[in-house]
């Protein structure tokens, strides 16, 4: 009920009438599979039933959720969270839909829906570091030249002239970007800012208009990242909401485990002993504690050299030596935590001082309780473990990184059921959420449960389709003629196989590999043996590979994972997808291996429940290269016998869309012949 006792949901339109007159303005057309989900999703709102809905490229299902979601704040005055996986997905909303949306919206509602992107504080410029606030010449990976004539050095110059011109502050907005490295010397995270209250840049900090702006608005545009922080840390980084919206959803579970992994090194525990250093040191001036710096750089040195011979992977057992270094690192970090608070009383006067003194305290609190959480792991048993630790060593090639153990949840499910799902209305939607033709392999993986599971929460599954005819427009050929795919160097018949194809294509093929190693391999070889111009990543920034494969109808690109999320090539530069393998999680990657172990170890089939929904929402995901537009055609070629031999391949094919189906080489490669020929749908 509104303020004035009448039910507000009588005083606007209908989501439906709302639709419709956006889609008009914008000069669509209706389109059944968007009407079905705005339909389901203001349902959802309405009862408190979280929903997963699968929509195909082309259903415009950002506008199907807007309007609902932009109903209900208005209606309610309330706010709506949008998290994306992707900046690309951020910015279409942000620049295209929400500005096309409220415009058409404006008149109908009869006041003007506001909306905001927020995103983390380390995101946005802070001027107060910029300006002269500490630098980071104590960062991870030391030393750092940040001298005028260094890379660096120009990188943090050409910021600092940003920094004059920017109205949002906003990383993303500087294009091109810089690296991490640049980045640090202008921004600080959450636990480092100092406070608007005491920053003499407070009222003009960029981090602070954002979360101003995103308080007013009825839509706040987000990341997977910050909702997840939001949802589970007491601290509230979002404005208070009660309905979320989760697209690129296929991606959640990913960027929830990256946003909540732990990292230590022997570097990092370093850095944060010489930034100590500094106030301990003043402190033993003064009479106080002194030693408790070099007690920390001494285990630094030897958890560098400890960890320097260590083999990488997952760690199942802890060795007695490394776990006395963990205590040492918590121990050592507390104490000089102590003893620079003991000495803080005289840092308020000075801003600057106190900005050190909390980019201190926040990488020791985050070393002490990185180094407690590792330990934590090893005091359960493995089958009753929840996380899990692993050693993660660089390539070789960038020997500035160093060797670093990470801690991970095993499952993000319990947390987000508890913290994400209890308290709020979620719809969770991507044109990939039903593995195997059933929403219940994610569903589980977010904690909402499969539907027949006693305490599964109220959720509901709705597949609207896509409104591209899949089977008239695409081809999946499965080569079964070929060996399955080894370890080692590409087969000649792999080289062969791959070459054939191009060729009756013309080119225009994306060349989707499991590993950089094989995209290389096979970029490397083909060059010598086919016409077309081939691009391979790596070979320039991806974005702009992605460009010129995209200008020119010949040209071929090859690549490896973000090429199977990440490119929207419509029209005839792009006809052929080529997969080399199915993508399996690596038998070594220890995130996957330990889950699937976890998973079998309470009955469950590790196998289907990891690894093979993995390798099928990444299928799904690269097929989806395929068509973008309604008069797009093409072939899904996979060069892995298994996806039609296998006894896993039906679970998988159940996860494509439903592309014409053969395993006949001559057939595909005519269909390819004459499409190149005529531009001609594939034909059979
Ligand atoms: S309030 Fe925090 S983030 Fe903003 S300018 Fe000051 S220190 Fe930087």
């Amino acid at each position: 009920m509104s303020e004035d006792g009448q039910d507000p949901w009588d005083e606007v339109p209908s989501v439906a009438e709302l639709l419709a007159a956006a889609v008009a303005d914008i000069g669509g057309e209706e389109r059944p599979g968007q009407v079905a989900m705005a339909e389901a999703v203001e349902q959802a709102i309405e009862t408190g039933e979280h929903l997963a809905v699968q929509a195909g490229t082309g259903t415009g299902k950002s506008l199907a959720y807007l309007v609902p979601a932009i109903r209900y704040a208005v209606t309610n005055r309330s706010t709506v969270v949008v998290a994306t996986a992707t900046i690309a997905l951020q910015r279409q909303l942000i620049d295209r839909d929400l500005p096309r949306l409220v415009t058409a919206l404006r008149p109908l509602l009869d006041r003007e829906p506001a909306y905001a992107i927020l995103k983390g504080r380390r995101n946005y410029l802070c001027l107060h570091r910029q300006r002269g606030g500490p630098d980071d010449q104590d960062a991870l990976f030391e030393p750092v030249d940040t001298g005028p004539a260094s890379p660096l050095g120009r990188q943090v110059k050409r910021l600092h002239e940003w920094a004059e011109v920017t109205i949002t502050g906003d990383r993303d907005e500087l294009v091109p970007g810089v690296p991490d490295a640049a980045w640090r010397q202008v921004s600080v995270t959450a636990q480092e800012c100092i406070g608007a209250q005491r920053c003499p840049f407070g009222s003009r900090c960029f981090a602070e208009k954002a979360r101003e702006a995103a308080a007013k608005a009825h839509v706040v545009v987000t990341n997977h990242a910050l909702l997840a922080i939001d949802a589970t840390s007491d601290i509230d980084v979002l404005p208070g909401h009660d309905v979320v919206i989760i697209d690129e959803a296929h991606d959640l579970v990913d960027r929830v485990t990256s946003a909540t992994t732990g990292e230590l090194s022997g570097p990092a525990v370093d850095a944060a002993a010489r930034r100590a250093g500094r106030f301990t040191e003043s402190a033993a001036d003064q009479g106080g504690a002194s030693g408790v710096a070099d007690q920390l750089r001494q285990v630094a040195a030897a958890l560098t050299l400890d960890l320097g011979d260590a083999p990488a992977g997952r760690m199942d057992v802890l060795a007695d030596t490394l776990a006395a270094m963990l205590r040492s690192v918590h121990d050592a970090a507390r104490a000089c935590a102590d003893a620079i608070m003991a000495s803080a009383a005289g840092l308020e006067e000075d801003p600057q001082q106190l900005a050190a003194a909390r980019m201190t305290l926040a990488s020791l609190d985050e070393l002490g309780r990185t180094a407690d959480r590792i330990l934590e792991v090893f005091v359960d048993k493995i089958a009753d473990r929840r996380e899990v630790v692993w050693l993660d060593r660089p390539f070789t090639e960038d020997a500035r990184r160093p060797p670093t153990l990470r801690v991970a949840p095993l499952e993000v499910g319990p947390v987000l059921r508890e913290r994400l799902f209890g308290g709020r209305t979620v719809t969770l939607t991507s044109a990939t959420l039903a593995l195997g033709g059933s929403f219940a392999p994610l569903a589980i993986q977010w904690g909402l449960g499969a539907p027949d599971a006693a305490d599964h929460l109220t959720w509901k599954g709705l597949d609207v389709g896509s409104p591209f005819d899949h089977p008239r427009s695409g081809i999946l050929y499965v080569a079964r003629h070929l060996p399955p795919p080894g370890r080692d160097q590409l087969p000649e018949a792999y080289l062969t196989e791959l070459e054939e194809l191009i060729d009756a294509a013309g080119g225009r093929t994306l060349g989707l590999f499991s590993s950089m190693r094989a995209a290389v391999q096979a970029a490397g070889a083909l060059r010598e043996r086919i016409k077309q111009p081939l691009l391979c990543q790596g070979d320039d920034v991806t974005a702009q590979l992605v460009r010129q494969f995209a200008e020119d109808e010949p040209t071929c690109l090859f690549g490896t994972l973000s090429l199977w999320q990440g490119v929207d090539v419509p029209g005839p530069a792009l006809q052929l997808v080529v997969i080399d393998r199915i993508p399996f999680p690596r038998p070594d990657d220890p995130l996957a291996s330990a889950r699937q172990r976890a998973v079998a170890a309470h009955g469950g089939n590790g196998f289907m429940t990891v690894a093979a929904a993995h390798a099928a929402l990444l299928l799904a995901q690269g097929a989806g290269r395929l068509l973008r537009t309604m008069t797009d055609r093409g072939v899904i070629a996979v060069l892995d016998p298994r996806l039609v031999t296998a006894r896993y391949s039906g679970f998988l094919r159940a996860s494509l869309p439903p592309f014409w189906t053969t395993t006949d080489p001559a057939l595909v490669r005519a269909a390819l012949r004459r499409l190149s020929a005529t531009g001609s749908p594939p034909g059979r």
